[in-house]
């Protein structure tokens, strides 16, 4: 199971098709089953849609800044060891 963060760096690749198999499957699963993620994937689309549209195709990177700021916001799980 991958986390958010590297669903996060793989969803261009993703979303274009050109992760390799297994790691397609792996964001995939992630997909299903994280609510985060589908909101973010699907407010990516939308931006990438607009960025088409302009002549210089840019994806806000302040929105990108905040999610990872969010997830990392996150206290990691089992830690300790
Ligand atoms: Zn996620």
């Amino acid at each position: 199971m991958i986390t958010c963060q590297q669903f996060v760096a793989e969803l261009q690749d993703f979303l274009e098709g050109s992760l390799g198999e297994d790691r397609h499957a792996a964001a995939a699963e992630h997909l299903a089953g994280c609510r985060d993620c589908q909101a973010f994937a699907d407010s990516y689309q939308k931006v990438m849609q607009m960025g088409r549209r302009l002549p210089a195709p840019v994806p806000s990177p302040r929105f990108l800044e905040r999610l990872k700021a969010a997830l990392e916001k996150k206290p990691p799980e089992a830690a300790a060891g």
